[in-house]
C-alpha cells in the first residue's frame, strides 16, 4: 500500500472506500490490527514528542483524518482524495459487523456514556453484537482488569475512544495482550453516539 510522509508521520494514502477495504480485510486476520487516523494536530503533536510519533507510526493503517492533511499531502506531492474521520469510517464499519456477526467493544468516554452509545448503535443496527463497553478513565492500576474484560468478552473489533494521543498510546501498550482483529482509535465518537 502506498504510503506518504507528513512530517515523519506515515500516512496511507487510501480514500473511504480503500480505508474501509482495509479494515474488513483487518477482520478476516488472526492477529491484532491497529487503525489510527491522524488528523493535523497529531501530527503537530508529535513533532515535540518521539514516542507519540513512534506510536502513530507503529499502526498497520493510518487514514488521513482532516482536511488538512489531505491538503498537506498535495503539498508533499502526492494526492489523498478525501479527509476520512475515524467517526465515519466507525459508522460505515457497522452494517459490516453486523452482517459478519462481529463482536464489538466500545472502550471510552465518561462512565455511561459508552452503554448510551450502544443502546443508540443497537437502535440502528438491531442485530450488531456489542459484547462489552468500558470507560475511558480507568487506573493504571486497573489496566490490566479492564484488558481481561475486553480479552474475555471475545470482541473482534475494539473501538478505542479516549481522545487523540491517549488512545493511540494505550492501544500501543497493550496491543500484545489484546485478542481483538481490529482496534481503532476514534476520538470523541462515543460522546458523539450517545447523544
Ligand atoms: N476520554 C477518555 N479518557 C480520558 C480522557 C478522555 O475516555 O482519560 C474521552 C473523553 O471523555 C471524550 C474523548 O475521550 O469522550 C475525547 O474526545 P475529543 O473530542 O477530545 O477527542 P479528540 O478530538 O481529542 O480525539
Amino acid at each position: 500500500k502506498k504510503s506518504i510522509n507528513v512530517l515523519d508521520v506515515r500516512v496511507d494514502c487510501v480514500n473511504f472506500y480503500k480505508a474501509k477495504e482495509k479494515c474488513i480485510e483487518f477482520l478476516a486476520t488472526s492477529s491484532p490490527h491497529i487503525v489510527f487516523t491522524p488528523n493535523v494536530e497529531m501530527i503537530m503533536l508529535s513533532q515535540k514528542d518521539e514516542k507519540f510519533k513512534k506510536v502513530l507510526n507503529s499502526s498497520d493503517l493510518n487514514i488521513p483524518d482532516g482536511i488538512g492533511v489531505v491538503w498537506a499531502s498535495k503539498y508533499f506531492g502526492e494526492k489523498l482524495f478525501e479527509r476520512v474521520t475515524g467517526f465515519d469510517m466507525m459508522m460505515s464499519l457497522m452494517p459490516e459487523l453486523e452482517k459478519k456477526g462481529c463482536r464489538v467493544f466500545l472502550l471510552g468516554a465518561k462512565p455511561g456514556i459508552a452503554e448510551k452509545a450502544k443502546e443508540n448503535l443497537l437502535k440502528q443496527f438491531k442485530n450488531l453484537e456489542i459484547c462489552g463497553v468500558y470507560h475511558g478513565y480507568f487506573s493504571e492500576e486497573e489496566n490490566d482488569t479492564v484488558v481481561e474484560i475486553i480479552n474475555s468478552s471475545k470482541a473482534d473489533v475494539l473501538f478505542v475512544a479516549m481522545g487523540m494521543k491517549k488512545q493511540e498510546e494505550w492501544i500501543y501498550k497493550n496491543k500484545k495482550k489484546l485478542k481483538c482483529k481490529l482496534i481503532m482509535g476514534v476520538g470523541g465518537s462515543l460522546d458523539v453516539l450517545s447523544g
